[in-house]
């Protein structure tokens, strides 16, 4: 099996991945940065995501696994002092493979610029940067409610526990096949009004934001994870559930809501 190993800069994950690297090479693991079949990232949460981005044109091909180098996180299985439990599961256990539903981001700009595209793994969100942000949200070509605030963010299941939570919005099981739509700081008043929570959409369905820009220059920021980009000229913003997945290469079972448990709740 080719793999590669992605990791932070952190002193421990650069140790780690040079451990790593070495109990591969001896179980006779091809490593291949350019063209792996697994990656391993070494790292947090964030890492796995950069992995995730780096090896996004090839999903088909690629399975993810995470070893965290701090807490454990809700990408990653596995602990930093872990290694030689984990290459000799690869090598003797059948993995299980377990695959997460992906968010498509298409940005449609004005003055025929052509249209980008994206897919996220935890969420996309839109602000402007100093002032309120205006959108017609469309469901499924519906008109649905007139946004006015600071922004709004769509994530993933597997991302519900990201921005997502911070802004209020569920965590979803990352079985389920849906993406979340939540307000960042919505404005309510006679013209614009809108829903006021959070709320779920299914996979037949696909959500636009259609923006009242003031002029073409109107300036907004849109991310895709931890990639920020400054776009003007932007029409409008189609989110839907991507019909790519992220596969993992799972060799353990951790129970999800005892992850969120360990992870916002701590003892009980
Ligand atoms: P970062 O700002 O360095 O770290 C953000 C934190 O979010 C890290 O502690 C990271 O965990 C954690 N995280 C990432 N994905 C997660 C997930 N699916 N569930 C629970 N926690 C998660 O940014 P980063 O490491 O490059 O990651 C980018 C992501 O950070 C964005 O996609 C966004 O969701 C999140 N973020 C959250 C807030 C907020 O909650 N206010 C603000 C900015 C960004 P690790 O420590 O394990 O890496």
């Amino acid at each position: 099996m080719r793999v590669a190993i992605i990791h932070n800069k952190k002193a421990l994950s650069l140790e780690v991945a040079a451990k790593l690297r070495e109990l591969l090479q001896k179980a006779h693991y091809q490593l291949d940065q350019d063209d792996p079949e697994l990656v391993i990232s070494v790292g947090g949460d964030g890492t796995l995501l950069s992995a995730f981005h780096l090896y996004n044109h090839k999903l088909d091909q690629v399975r993810f696994l995470g070893v965290h180098t701090g807490h454990l996180g809700f990408y990653t299985d596995w602990r930093d002092y872990e290694l030689d439990e984990l290459v000799d599961s690869l090598c003797t256990q059948e993995e299980k493979a377990i695959s997460y539903p992906l968010l498509d981001v298409t940005i449609h700009y004005r003055n025929g610029k052509p249209s980008q595209h994206f897919l996220a793994l935890n969420e996309s969100t839109i602000r402007r940067s100093t002032q309120t942000l205006e959108a017609d949200v469309y469901i499924k070509d519906e008109l649905f409610e007139k946004f006015r605030g600071d922004g709004l963010s769509v994530a993933t299941p597997t991302g519900s526990t990201a921005y997502n939570k911070s802004i209020g919005g569920a965590v979803l099981h990352p079985r389920i096949n849906a993406m979340q739509l939540t307000e960042i700081a919505s404005l309510n008043n006679r013209v614009f009004r809108t829903l006021g929570s959070p709320i779920v959409l299914s996979p037949t369905e696909w959500v636009e934001l259609d923006l009242a820009a003031i002029n073409d220059e109107t300036h907004y920021t849109i991310t895709i994870d931890q990639l920020a980009l400054e776009r003007t000229q932007v029409k409008c913003i189609v989110y839907k559930i991507a019909k790519e997945r992220i596969h993992f290469a799972s060799y353990r079972h951790t129970h999800f809501w005892r992850r969120v448990r360990d992870s916002f709740i701590g003892e009980v």
